[in-house]
Formats: C-alpha cells, structure tokens, sequence
C-alpha cells in the first residue's frame, strides 16, 4: 500500500524573493518619509506627526494614520504634498532590505503607490 500526504520538496534551492514590505512597526519605525523633503512642508502630513508615536502602537497599524512606509501602504492619504522635491528612499534601510530598486516604482511611493 502506497502513503500518501507526503510532504513535498521545494525544487526551488534559492529563496523566492518577494516584494511586498509589510506595514508594521518595524519598517514604519525605520521609514525615512518623515524626514523627506517631499512632505516636509504637509500641513495634513505634520498633523498626522503630531500622533505619530501613538498611531504606532495600534495593532493593527493603521496606514490613515501614518505618512510613511508608502512603499508598503501605497500613494499618500495627504494630498498636499511636493513631488518635484527629492524622494529619499534610496537611503532607507527598508528600501535595501526589500531590494525595492528592483521593483516598480523605484522610489516616489507616495506618488505613484506600492513596490509590486
Ligand atoms: S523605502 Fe521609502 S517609503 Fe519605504 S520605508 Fe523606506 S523611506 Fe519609507
Ligand atoms: S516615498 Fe520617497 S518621496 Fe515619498 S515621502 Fe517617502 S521618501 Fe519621500
């Protein structure tokens, strides 16, 4: 009699790489946004400063609340801010971890939405 359920192995030797960054405290905390010039001058985005520290310690963490990690949580709920400045991704330890330059947008999340 032959046994079956039994489990199978992966061909794959390499992890498969994934671009999808998750929207928790651990990448917002380390998120570069807050100090990016292209939303410096927000007023929504200052406002949602002011609660920033409490926002965080939502479970679950609430994107409405916190303009940042746009690489995660996709274009920014605040429409006021300034697109022609700098993006400053490419410094953000975020962004290396999850090999963002790879994916689509490369930067400008909170214009143009999620890495996918
Ligand atoms: S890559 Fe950009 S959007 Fe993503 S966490 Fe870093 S600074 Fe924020
Ligand atoms: S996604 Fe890039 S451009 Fe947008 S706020 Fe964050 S660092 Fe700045």
């Amino acid at each position: 009699m032959q046994h079956e359920g039994e489990p199978m192995q992966s061909r794959h030797a390499e992890p498969v790489y994934t671009a999808q960054v998750p929207f928790n405290v651990a990448n917002v905390s380390r998120c570069l946004c807050p100090g990016c010039p292209v939303q410096s001058d927000s007023s929504c985005v200052a406002e949602k400063n002011d609660h920033f520290e409490m926002a965080l310690k939502q479970n679950p963490l609430n994107p409405e609340e916190l303009p940042a990690a746009y690489c995660s949580s996709g274009v920014a709920r605040c429409k006021d801010l300034d697109g022609d400045r700098t993006c400053i991704c490419g410094s953000c330890p975020v962004f290396s971890e999850y090999y963002l330059a790879s994916g689509e947008p490369a930067g400008y999340f909170c214009q143009y939405g999620a890495t996918r």
